[in-house]
């Protein structure tokens, strides 16, 4: 959009583009690790690192940064292609794997090695940490900080040759246990772990930590702008000193907000512990913040580019309310997705002076904000179902929908009386709601009779019986839960009614056949999707959203 003013990041970009940093390319990358299904906070980072290449003529590469076999799976590669294709971005042949530079990156810290800024040592996992200090102590040097060349290029060797056990060794940076900034204490460079890669099988048995192997990858892409949430910030230096220390092509660390979104966690631990103990039905369930969950819930690709956009790029935390995320996909569907009737919660209604045996076709439009999507026919007869809700015996004040001796309109058909209701002898429950037609009310036959309710309905004998669910966010917090919350028992703040299934709705004809995927606004109802769990024997639709917009503009 070229209305919306420039971000912190373009700012930059523009002046690099000013200066010839970097001869004037944009060549940006999408490194997610293939350990988890991409939620809306990358697609966050997605819309943005591609956006830029969009927007300046430059590149953006999809990069697996599969630096550590023991998450990850090529399950999750796949989900991850397929993911950032839905959204509408394309990397052309510019799909990589951290994994595919093992051999350079090795290489490297070879010379690393010979120029003395790496060594080999022997402390445990838990003794490093001690000897790291805190922020307001300095670290201690480790006892094999000064250890010679020779001998450390002779043991990461052996460390390669698979000599040593797992935990036993690690390589480290040889930089500054006294510096302010904890990352630069002498930093794990390599680790020793004996599980077979997802791609490299067991032709290793070290690998790169990730603050190592980024910048590395980032490099030997001509990578200009590395573009990360905030977290990486005080890991910048690191980021830097291995492309100093290396003398390799420089790019540069940009940091900007993740996305937090109220009611919603995104942390990858988190949305796994919701799958693997069965809180949802999988990754794709449709109250998780994953994409492929958004997808199936029936978001749509131009829906959360538009939020990506909206919420912009800054440089402080800060959490989005999640209705912003709700009011997008209204706004998108409002114009595509036609209208059509059903009927969540069933109520028989009988039409006692309309001739038994009669049907009518009525015209009905399919968007009255989108005349271009033109009109079908509805059958209407003597038999329909109204729901439920739409009607009580002792209506309050003001209650405008059906009631004893009240009228209303049925929405492309004719204004209705109601003269008495049928109950049910044992419970007292109403079955049927008796009442007379108008017929000169027809809609479109120009009647100047107006009433203040307008029903849905659909014609009982044309109906047919559909499964709908309805859903709820999936913690009762509205506050922002960050990654830091996931160490707490995430499942006391699970909301037990985040997915409601009702199973005898009664959807108009012209859906009954409807492609899953397909979406509608059921009038009154809200927007809804065709799930595919859907059969011909049961169409099972999920609803999106309600019509209620609560974004505050
Ligand atoms: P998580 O903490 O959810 O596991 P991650 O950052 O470890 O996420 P990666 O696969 O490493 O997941 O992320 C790939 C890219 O997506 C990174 O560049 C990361 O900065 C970005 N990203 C992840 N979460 C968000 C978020 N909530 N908002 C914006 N960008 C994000
Ligand atoms: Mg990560
Ligand atoms: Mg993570």
């Amino acid at each position: 959009n070229p209305a919306m003013p420039a971000n912190f990041i373009e700012i930059i970009i523009n002046e690099d583009i000013k200066t010839g940093k970097y001869g004037g390319r944009v060549h940006t990358r999408f490194p997610p690790e293939p350990n988890g299904y991409l939620h809306i906070g990358h697609a966050k980072s997605i819309c943005l690192n591609f956006g830029l290449a969009l927007k300046y003529g430059g590149k953006c590469n999809l990069r697996f940064d599969d630096t550590n076999p023991t998450k990850e799976d090529v399950e999750y590669v796949e989900s991850i292609q397929e993911d950032v294709k839905w959204l509408g971005f394309d990397w052309d042949d510019r799909m990589f794997y951290a994994s595919d530079y093992f051999e350079k990156i090795y290489e490297y810290t070879i010379e690393l090695i010979k120029k003395g800024k790496a060594y080999v040592c022997d402390l445990s996992a838990e003794e490093i940490r001690q000897y790291r200090g805190t922020l307001t102590e300095p670290g201690k040097e480790s006892p094999y900080r000064n250890r010679t060349v020779e001998e450390n290029l002779e043991l990461f060797e052996k460390m390669r040759a698979g000599e040593f056990p797992e935990g036993s060794r690690v390589l480290r940076a040889k930089i500054d246990m006294s510096s302010p900034n904890l990352n630069m204490r002498d930093p794990v460079l390599y680790r020793i772990v004996r599980t077979p890669h997802h791609r490299t099988g067991d032709r290793w048995c070290i690998y790169p930590m990730y603050d190592y192997a980024h910048p590395i990858s980032d490099s030997i892409e001509g990578v200009t702008h590395s573009i990360c949430t905030l977290e990486f910030e005080d890991h910048r230096p690191l980021y830097d000193w291995t492309l100093e220390a290396l003398d390799i092509y420089r790019c540069q660390q940009i940091e900007f907000a993740r996305l937090n979104l109220t009611n919603t966690i995104m942390s990858k631990r988190y949305l796994r512990r919701l799958v693997e103990e069965g809180y949802v039905s999988g990754w794709d369930d449709p109250r998780m913040p994953t994409i492929s969950g958004l997808r199936r819930r029936g978001f749509t690709p131009e829906s959360i580019r538009d939020f990506c956009e909206r919420i912009g790029v800054a440089k402080s935390n800060s959490t989005v309310d999640i209705a912003l995320l709700e009011h997008c996909i209204r706004e998108d569907l409002n114009t595509k997705a036609p209208r059509v009737m059903a009927v969540l919660k069933p109520l028989k209604l009988v039409i006692d002076n309309y001739p038994e045996g009669q049907v009518e076709e009525l015209v009905a439009e399919n968007n009255p904000e989108n005349p271009e999507m033109g009109s079908r026919t509805i059958p209407f007869s003597r038999e329909i179902y109204i729901e439920q809700d739409d009607f009580m015996e002792n209506p309050p004040k003001k209650y405008f929908r059906l009631s004893p001796g009240a009228e209303v309109r049925l929405k492309h058909a004719y204004i209705i009386k109601c003269e008495y209701v049928v109950k049910d002898e044992q419970t007292g429950e109403i079955t049927e709601v008796h009442c007379s037609y108008d017929p000169d009310t027809k809609s479109g036959s120009g009647s100047a009779r107006k009433v203040k309710g307008v029903l849905h309905w659909v014609s009982a004998a044309h109906a047919a019986k559909a499964e709908v669910r309805l859903y709820d966010y999936l913690l009762i917090d509205n506050k922002e839960q960050d990654d830091e919350d996931a160490s707490k028992d995430f499942v006391d703040t699970l909301n037990p009614h985040s997915l409601e299934i009702l199973t005898n709705c009664q959807i108009e004809p012209s859906i009954k056949t409807a492609q899953p995927g397909s979406r509608f606004q059921f009038m009154r109802n809200g927007y809804f999707v065709v799930d595919y769990d859907s059969s011909a024997q049961m169409p099972v639709f999920n609803r999106i959203v309600s019509l209620k917009d609560s974004w505050a503009k």
